[in-house]
């Protein structure tokens, strides 16, 4: 990850001062010499651009390269997902947050706004779902977009076609989750509950409402249901630990083969307890206990080999 972001700043040096890589690296290598190390590649490289002349400041950055921490991030893109304002109390007052997804061909990436200038041109529809937005001065923050009151969002006139809509899922620890995030982390399963079933519409797949001896789907009326199961586990990565849930689909990943045998399903149950595994999914609000919620939608064994050739690869800068 670290030499991805190095990777990304060599290149936006060499693209602005066209100098080669090669020579840049040879600059930086030299003031991480002169600094005895105390200093990372990054930001040896940013001493560097600086050196140079070169300000990132004014620049704008194609979303795929912005990095965590950064400052004065300049962007454009277009808004392909635009949530609902929310409102939230702290030290008393009341404050509001309203968050959007900004795609340009290169990615896409969550945007929070914290000012309330920000937010009334959206509640004013002057800014809407399917603007373009040019976004100054704002800062990186988890892999979010942050503006506050000394960032600026206006419409940008710039046509932007073919934009990246597809959800990018980010490697993420679990104190680090947001709502709605689409996420992929490694952790461990500390707390599995019972297999809880429930019914669906063999149709549109939704929920189907026991009444009397029959299920009824709202939009298909009287059914005979599908049997289907779900499971919560708890998962923690030592940052944090979340409340998750696995349905049908992906329970046969994580080790159960038969959840009618209930012999069986307890003996797998305690197998899963302290295995690692490598979770994606989303991040939803469960309603009932008010608490985030990680709905995961994939679960892979952990690729050791993979791990250990990352790891040497990394140590070998
Ligand atoms: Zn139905």
């Amino acid at each position: 990850m670290i030499e991805e972001n190095y990777d990304k700043i060599l290149d936006r040096i060499s693209r602005v001062s066209g100098l080669e890589k090669e020579e840049l690296e040879r600059m930086v290598e030299a003031k991480r010499a002169k600094l005895a190390g105390l200093i990372s590649k990054e930001g040896a490289a940013q001493v560097v651009a600086a050196e140079l002349g070169i300000s990132f400041g004014e620049e704008k950055l194609k979303i795929n390269e912005l990095l965590s921490g950064m400052r004065k991030v300049n962007v454009v893109g277009k808004i392909i997902q635009l949530f609902p304002v929310r409102t939230f109390t702290k030290n008393e007052k009341e404050g509001k947050v309203l968050n959007f997804v900004l795609a340009d061909e290169t990615s896409n990436v969550r945007v929070v706004l914290w000012d309330v200038n920000h937010i009334a041109l959206i509640e004013n529809s002057e800014i809407k779902q399917d603007s373009v937005v040019e976004i100054v001065n704002a800062s990186m923050r988890d892999n979010e977009i942050h503006l506050g009151s000394f960032s600026d969002l206006k419409l940008s006139k710039e046509i932007l076609e073919d934009v990246k809509t597809e959800k990018i899922v980010r490697e993420k620890k679990i104190v680090e989750f947001r709502l709605q995030d689409s996420v992929s982390t490694r952790a461990f399963v500390v707390q599995s509950f019972e297999p809880r079933f429930f019914y669906v519409c063999p149709e549109c797949k939704k929920k189907a409402i026991p009444e009397g001896e029959n299920h009824v789907c709202v939009e298909h009326g009287k059914v005979i249901p599908e049997k289907r199961a779900l499971i919560n586990l708890v998962l923690d990565d030592g940052t944090e630990t979340i409340r998750s849930v696995l349905f049908h689909e992906q329970l046969s990943k994580i080790g159960f083969t038969d959840l009618e045998n209930t012999e069986e399903t307890l003996k797998q149950k305690q197998a899963l307890l302290g295995k690692e595994m490598i979770f994606s999914g989303n991040i939803r609000n469960n309603k009932f206990f008010n608490n985030p919620e990680f709905i995961v939608d994939d679960a892979k064994e952990v690729d050791l080999d993979a791990l250990i050739s990352g790891l040497e690869k990394a140590s070998d800068l």
